[in-house]
């Protein structure tokens, strides 16, 4: 089995039972070891024992993750958008009772345009 130790900054200094070692003076809250199931497919909860050690990991060295892969112009995807009118129903209150009273109304479907690639 292989293991990882968590990779957060401050994850030794979280006071929890799982993270208690030593014995009698000489005890000490260390970062916690993580299982690692499959190693050739990595899980980034392979490197981080729970989401509050990747974020304290992530503001720690965000200058630094977002060098590896700056982003400086937007992306885009193209898309179709299509209108298509259907009849809908809404409620009215009226004569104390509910009443269903039917509309045209307009769905706005967003299409991945895959022609346009
Ligand atoms: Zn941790």
């Amino acid at each position: 089995m292989t293991y990882n130790w968590c990779h957060g900054p401050e994850c030794h200094t979280q006071q929890t039972q799982s993270r208690i070692r030593g014995s009698g003076d000489n005890k000490v809250l260390r970062t916690r070891r993580i299982k690692v199931y499959q190693p050739q497919t990595p899980h980034i909860y392979d490197f981080f024992c729970n989401q509050s050690c990747l974020m304290d990991f992530m503001r720690t060295h965000i200058t630094s993750i977002i060098a590896i892969a700056p982003r400086r112009e937007a992306l885009e995807t193209p898309i179709k958008i299509e209108k298509e009118k259907h009849e809908s129903y809404r409620y009215e209150w009226s004569n104390d009772e509910h009443r269903r009273v039917p509309y045209i109304s307009t769905r706005t479907t967003i299409r991945v345009d895959n022609d346009n690639g």
